[in-house]
């Protein structure tokens, strides 16, 4: 088996050392309940605070604005739903057309059961929202607007600080799903102006299982459950203390190496150009955007991104066709269908994505195994 070659840090992360470090004396030493009023309860309970600070300074925002979720999914319904059961009486929702399933699929899902009107900004063939429909699709009765900050197949960043002025004219709030972006660019809940963000430990290298979503102080949110009232009410259940204690270190490793990013950019472009030199008929998708700089997403044309995936993988080199929840699927991604891709490009999306572990020989590797694979057509 030949070494593996991770590139796929858009579905999910490693979890880094030092976050395991800080986690572990969570499970084995600080166990206590962090609402006990005993020493065990105060050690936990302390961790916790320390913990939002930390992600408050990761996301801009105040530590009292932020709550602790299981994943950017519980994030986005939590806002979502929260907000309609909050106000019944204004009912329409403004979103994009390339937003994870997590809000578009619940959206849609609310909208077929008559609970919402939706308006779903198209985007053009590089990502780029039009924000001219935009505009149109924000009226007096808009209740929320949602966009993703980036996008995970194609890491187009889109333009939030010109979405939330929009939003704001109409009385409109504002959620960012931030899942992508976090640990990747900087992110701040004041400079963009959004009411809600939402972000998801395991995409930048805390475990699975542990989010955060930033309501700006102020705004009510309906609980989707009760308990006993943890974190402002909002998302009752026993806090799971190490997770939180993990988000944290991990949230102070990526501010600390956001400075050094270009260096991940570096590595995604010499993949890039270095493939498109090499083969044929390949492109890159929302190449001409402000984009993440881990994310290339390259189309393969006339050629089956699965087969790809899975040669790439015999050679020990993981990356993923189109968005990973929607792998082992043989129609081309909705977000490429929205991109108005031709089926011949669509269909040929891979996407791979670096860390800030990523190596050169890894990228070098990656791009030698690729033009084998593809010029060689060893795909089935
Ligand atoms: N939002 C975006 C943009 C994502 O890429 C993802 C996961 O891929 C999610 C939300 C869902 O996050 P989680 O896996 O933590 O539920």
């Amino acid at each position: 088996m030949p070494e593996l070659i991770y590139l796929d840090n858009n579905a999910t992360t490693r979890v880094a050392d030092e976050v395991v470090s800080a986690m572990t004396p969570f499970y084995r030493e600080h166990y206590g309940n962090p609402h006990a009023i005993h020493l065990l309860g105060r050690r936990s309970h302390d961790a916790v605070e320390a913990a939002r600070e930390e992600v408050a300074a990761l996301l801009g925002c105040d530590p009292t604005e932020v709550i602790f979720t299981s994943c950017g999914t519980e994030g986005n319904a939590m806002v979502i739903r929260g907000l309609l059961d909050r106000h019944p009486g204004k009912r329409k929702v403004v979103t994009t057309a390339v937003e994870h399933p997590s809000v578009l699929t619940l959206l849609r899902t609310l909208e077929r059961a008559n609970v919402i009107e939706l308006a779903i900004v198209p985007v053009d063939r590089e990502g780029v929202i039009d924000l001219d429909a935009m505009r149109e699709a924000v009226d007096d009765e808009t209740l929320l607007v949602s966009v993703m900050l980036a996008q995970n197949e194609t890491g187009v960043i889109h333009p939030i600080a010109r979405i939330a002025e929009i939003a704001h004219e109409k009385d409109s709030l504002l959620h960012v799903d931030a899942v992508q972006a976090a640990g990747k660019i900087e992110v701040s809940q004041r400079a963009l102006d959004a009411d809600f963000l939402t972000i998801s430990g395991h995409k930048f290298h805390a475990p699975k299982g542990i989010g955060a979503l930033a309501i700006r102080r102020g705004i009510a949110l309906q609980p989707l459950w009760y308990g006993g009232g943890q974190e402002l009410g909002i998302r009752s259940g026993t806090e799971p203390v190490p997770a939180i204690v993990g988000l944290a270190a991990a949230a102070r490793l990526a501010r600390q190496s956001l400075p050094s990013y270009d260096r991940v950019r570096a590595l995604r472009d010499r993949l890039e150009s270095r493939i498109l030199a090499n083969l044929e008929e390949t492109s890159v998708n929302g190449a001409t955007q402000p984009r993440l700089g881990n994310t290339a997403s390259i189309a393969f044309h006339d050629t089956q991104a699965d087969a790809i995936v899975r040669a790439l993988d015999e050679q020990g080199v993981c990356v993923s066709a189109g968005a990973a929840c929607h792998s082992g699927s043989v129609e081309p991604s909705s977000t490429m269908k929205a991109m108005g891709k031709p089926l011949r490009v669509a269909m040929g999306v891979v996407r791979f994505s670096l860390s800030r572990y990523t190596t050169v020989e890894e990228i070098d590797r990656t791009i030698s195994i690729v033009g084998d694979v593809v010029r060689h057509k060893t795909i089935v």
